[in-house]
């Protein structure tokens, strides 16, 4: 599909003309064309029920097309569909759109008004034109101010994340209207600069400028031959759209170059698996070239709480950069960083006070491995610069973070020469929904009595084991922990960085437990997956104890300052992030997913090859006898539009909070589809069956 959005910058700017003359010069190319107005307002009743006016002025110019929505008064479409009792959605118009689309040629789709006209309450023209993603041609009314129209909608259109496929400049007053005072001349001289002017704004901005159409003098009565002199004028425009945009097709030299010298995650450089190219997103939607559509299982690994496109995050990310991107954080602070702390004090378990920034989660872990190293030598008690970590955890990639990770699937051996060697205590067994059972914190009581005098600090997930094997334990354990670290004097850290802010149900998973750790990673979800950020909170004991130094321990200063602490861009997104948070129904939308993924997954359970089903707050995990092939796994899921990355034995969902239920529905109804071909097929589902589900 070939398609535009035909937009104004101001209401009368002549896109219905502009319209009709492209639909005639497609026609004279002989290129099949068709023209959608998804709302109009101002209809009259006619023979064939409501006439819509554009329609009608289409079908004079020789062109075809139809109005989705049809309303009689003519006003803003809000107005005019609120006075007939109707709510006009993006979202619903959009599918109007797509499903009206012409298979052949090109389709023209002609807004109302300018690109802040109102389409309800909440969305506007430009939120219709977001949902649709199309290149747009915006159509200037050349007048006096037209040139600040112009710019201010390119701006609007930039920001929306849209692309302009060109400009038409339209005189769409006759002279005879023209302001009282200016001289014929001098508007002469204005029509010509403003075209003048634009051409040179748009060379800057890379849309170029496709027509100027003049008036016409017999417009209000037009005959054929005045419909061939616009259609004329508008010949070079018709052929830059025909042509435009048509790189939708699978980006075969992007996709050879990403695999010739891109090296992805934990995957080979020569013989890397197949990747697939993302254009863009919005809500829990993943685009992809060629134009597939995925919900998105995986919130791009915990972070993306609020889905993509969020208009409050990108607002923020914008002004921002637009104030004051980056700046060094030794001697200078800066409003983001204070009102991230701020916010973040808040909302962590009592106690937390004092905060470092770091810039990805790993790193976060580093601080707070150094943090507790140094309060242990601060207090006098050097030698204790172990930690004790859980088996089943994950905690990071660097070498400090990956030492604390799972000895086996943390990949220890190819390291083993420069990690350092902590102590592992099995992972707790009692599950987070069975009542809880003493003995499985045994393990852990014994192990850290015995090393208590070599260990700085226990390092957790608190109740979530996350990329080390998705395991719900119980909150008793962290309690428990709680206490036995206080007796032995060991720093508790909780790693947050995947459960923080929302996911499993509480803000924090300590929350479940009513533990405040004495240090606290967060990061992924912070700024709601924008930017890279991370924090490292601590209690005024730690920070306290590490500031009393003697010069010979450090001198009270914390050792650690990256390039990027505290950088403005991600503290201002990561405010906008928490407040959206706040201000939103998370808590309810999140025991909502919960009760849906339970339903949803309920299948699975007792399926051959299946082992355990487990869901907590908006994490939903099927865990599998084997390992399971990622990408047979994978391709079978984006043939039924789902994007879920399997690891290990683990098949699981975290969808971003904004999903809906059609959404979740698809989510589940894969995994609970492979999970039964893999049992009819031994191990994977299998291939014939992802065939057929692609066509
Ligand atoms: C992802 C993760 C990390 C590492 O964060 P990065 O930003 O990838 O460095 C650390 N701990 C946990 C629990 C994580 O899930």
């Amino acid at each position: 599909m070939n398609a535009f959005f035909v937009a104004g910058t101001d209401t009368d700017a002549g896109k219905t003309t502009v319209t009709a003359g492209l639909l005639r010069a497609f026609r004279r190319a002989g290129v099949p064309a068709f023209a959608v107005k998804p709302v109009q307002t101002g209809c009259v009743a006619g023979k064939e029920g409501l006439e819509a006016p554009d329609v009608s002025l289409w079908k004079k110019a020789g062109g075809r097309g139809l109005a989705l929505y049809a309303f009689r008064v003519p006003c803003s479409p809000h107005l005019a569909a609120r006075m007939e009792g109707v709510n006009l959605r993006s979202a619903e118009v959009a599918r109007a759109c797509r499903e009206a689309a012409a298979r052949e040629g090109v389709t023209l789709f002609e807004g109302a008004g300018g690109l802040y006209v109102p389409l309800n309450e909440e969305e506007t023209m430009l939120d219709l034109m977001r949902a649709l993603r199309l290149p747009v041609l915006l159509v200037v009314a050349n007048r006096l101010g037209c040139l600040n129209h112009a710019a201010l909608s390119l701006d609007a259109l930039e920001n929306a994340g849209l692309t302009a496929a060109g400009m038409v400049l339209c005189r769409a007053v006759p002279p005879s209207r023209t302001d009282a005072g200016t001289s014929a001349e001098a508007e002469a001289l204005i029509l010509e600069d403003n075209a003048e002017s634009l051409a040179r704004e748009g060379e800057r901005r890379g849309v170029p400028l496709l027509a100027d159409i003049p008036w016409m003098e017999n417009f209000s009565e037009p005959d054929e031959e005045a419909w061939d002199r616009l259609a004329a004028a508008l010949e070079p425009a018709a052929r830059h759209l025909a042509s435009f945009g048509r790189g939708d097709e699978d980006n075969e030299a992007l996709l050879a170059f990403d695999r010739a010298h891109l090296w992805h995650p934990y995957t080979s450089a020569m013989h890397p698996l197949p990747v697939r190219e993302v254009t863009g997103a919005s809500g829990a939607r993943l685009f992809l070239r060629g134009g597939t559509e995925l919900v998105d299982g995986m919130s791009s690994w915990w972070c993306r709480v609020h889905g993509y496109g969020n208009a409050r995050l990108v607002r923020a990310v914008q002004k921002q950069a637009a104030v004051l991107s980056h700046v060094m954080f030794g001697g200078l602070t800066h409003e983001p960083a204070v009102e991230l702390c701020r916010r973040l004090l808040c909302l962590l378990p009592q106690g937390l006070e004092h905060v470092f920034l770091a810039d990805s989660g790993s790193v976060a872990v580093e601080a707070a491995m150094k943090m507790a190293v140094q309060f242990q030598q601060s207090a006098g008690r050097g030698e204790r610069s172990r930690f004790v970590a859980l088996r089943g955890a994950y905690h990071g990639d660097t070498l400090g973070a990956m030492s604390l990770c799972d000895p086996v699937t943390g990949m220890h051996s190819l390291f083993s020469g420069v990690l350092p060697k902590q102590i592992f205590v099995e992972r707790p067994s009692c599950r987070f929904d069975e009542p809880f059972d003493e003995a499985s914190f045994a393990p852990m009581e014994r192990v850290l009595r015995a090393h208590a005098a070599e260990t700085a600090a226990v390092v957790v997930e608190p109740v979530v084991q996350g990329a080390g094997g998705m395991w719900f334990y119980h909150p008793e354990y962290l309690r428990r922990l709680r206490a036995l670290c206080d007796e032995l004097d060991v720093l508790l850290v909780a790693d947050e960085i995947a459960t923080g802010f929302g996911r499993t149900g509480r803000m924090f998973a300590c929350d479940f437990a009513g533990v405040t750790p004495d240090v606290m990673c967060v990061g992924k979800a912070l700024t709601g997956g924008m930017m890279t950020l991370s924090a490292v909170a601590a209690t005024r004991r730690v920070a306290e104890t590490i500031s009393g130094a003697d010069a010979a321990h450090g001198g009270g200063l914390f050792m650690h300052g990256p390039t990027f602490m505290g950088n403005p861009l991600a503290c201002a997104v990561a405010c906008a992030s928490l407040d959206e948070l706040v201000s939103s129904p998370w808590r309810e939308r999140v025991q909502h997913i919960e009760e849906t993924l339970k339903r949803g997954l309920a299948p699975c359970r007792g399926m051959s090859g299946v082992r355990d089903v487990r869901v907590l707050g908006a994490i939903g995990v099927v865990e599998m006898e084997r390992g399971v092939d990622v990408q047979a796994w994978q391709d079978y899921f984006v043939a039924r539009g789902a994007w879920i990355r399997p690891f290990g034995r683990t098949v699981y969902v975290m969808p971003p909070f904004v999903i809906s239920d059609e959404e979740l529905a698809v989510l589940t109804g894969a995994v609970c589809a492979a999970a039964a071909s893999a049992a009819r097929h031994g191990g994977n589902p299998a291939e014939e069956e992802r065939e057929r589900n692609r066509c």
